[in-house]
C-alpha cells in the first residue's frame, strides 16, 4: 500500500498535468471503486478547473473552482497514469482503467487500480474539517507541530507497541508497514517496546526524540528517492504510483544490519498481523 512518501511523490507527478487546468471532459468507467463514485461525478467535475493539489496523510486533496474538493486515495493498487495527447497513451484504455480525466491542457490522467481499494469523493471545501475521512488523522510528520513532546503524548497512554502506535493514523498521519519498519530501525528502537515508553512522566524521552528524527529523515529521503524516480519515469510510461526504494530492513530478513559495527541479522515476525522486520541485536 502506498504511504505518504508515495502519495507526495504522485502528488509532484500529478500537479504540472492537473493544477490551473479544468476538467474537459471525465470519464468514470463504473459506478464505484471502494465505495460509489459520487453521484454524477463526471457531469460535476466537467468544466471545473483544478486550482490546487495538496495531500493530507496518505490523501490526495484536488481544489476545485466550485469550493469543493476531490479526495483521492490509492487504496492498496492505486496509481495515476499521465499522458499527453500526442502520445498513444492519451486514447488507449487498459484493463481496470476506472476513471479518466481529460484535462483541458491536453493531458490525460487516468487512475487504474485493479484491487479498487482506492476513493474518490467530493466534499464542500468549507466542510472538510468534518469530514471522516480526515477529521481522525493525526499531525504531518513533516510537518513543524510534529516533534518529540507531541508523539510522547500521544504514545504515554497506548498500551499497544511501538509498532502498532506509529501505524495508528490518528497518532501521525500517513505512516505504513515499510516506513514505521525503516523509522524504528532509524532510532534504534525495537518494534516491540511498549508505545508509552518513549514518555518519562508525559514528557518526551531520548527516545522520543530519536524516533521523530527517525520518521522525518526517512520519509524526507523517501520523499527525494520518488522524485528522482519521478524524473526518470517521465521519460517511460507515466505510470505514478510505486517506486522501488532501497530500504534499510523491510523485506529484508535474513540480510546483514546494515548498521555500523552490528553483527545482527534482521528478523521478520508478524505483529497485529503485518510483518515487521528488525534488528534483534541493535534496536532495543
Ligand atoms: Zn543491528
Amino acid at each position: 500500500m502506498p504511504e505518504l512518501p508515495e502519495v507526495e511523490t504522485v502528488r509532484r507527478g500529478l500537479a504540472p498535468a492537473m493544477e490551473g487546468a479544468r476538467f474537459a471532459r471525465v470519464e468514470a468507467r463504473r459506478k464505484d471503486l471502494r465505495w460509489p463514485l459520487p453521484k454524477d461525478f463526471a457531469r460535476r467535475l466537467t468544466g471545473l478547473t483544478v486550482t490546487g493539489l495538496g495531500r493530507r496523510g496518505k490523501y490526495l486533496l484536488a481544489d476545485l473552482s466550485s469550493g469543493e474538493v476531490l479526495l483521492m486515495h490509492l487504496g492498496m493498487s492505486g496509481a495515476f497514469r499521465v499522458s499527453r495527447g500526442d502520445d498513444d497513451g492519451g486514447g488507449k484504455l487498459a484493463a481496470h482503467d476506472h476513471v479518466v480525466f481529460h484535462m483541458s491542457n491536453g493531458a490525460t490522467v487516468t487512475f487504474n487500480d485493479p484491487r479498487r481499494f482506492g476513493s474518490m469523493k467530493l466534499v464542500a471545501r468549507a466542510k472538510l474539517e468534518n469530514e471522516p475521512l480526515l477529521r481522525a488523522l493525526g499531525p504531518e510528520p513533516l510537518g513543524n507541530e510534529f516533534d518529540a513532546a507531541m508523539l510522547a503524548q500521544a504514545c504515554a497512554a497506548k498500551k499497544t507497541s511501538l509498532k502498532a502506535a506509529l501505524s495508528d493514523q490518528t497518532i501521525v498521519a500517513g505512516l505504513g508497514n515499510i516506513y514505521v519498519c525503516e523509522a524504528l530501525f532509524g532510532a534504534h528502537l525495537s518494534p516491540k517496546r511498549a508505545a508509552s515508553s518513549i514518555a518519562s512522566k508525559g514528557k518526551p524521552n531520548a527516545r522520543a526524540v530519536a524516533l521523530v528524527e527517525a520518521i522525518k529523515s526517512v520519509l524526507q529521503a523517501a520523499i527525494a528517492a520518488g522524485g528522482s524516480s519521478l524524473r526518470d519515469h517521465r521519460q517511460t510510461d507515466g505510470e505514478l504510483g510505486y517506486f522501488q526504494h532501497n530500504f534499510r530492513v523491510y523485506d529484508r530478513a535474513g540480510k546483514a544490519c546494515p548498521t555500523r559495527g552490528c553483527q545482527g541479522k534482521i528478523k521478520r515476525m508478524v505483529q497485529t498481523g503485518r510483518s515487521t522486520f528488525y534488528c534483534p541485536v541493535c534496536q532495543k
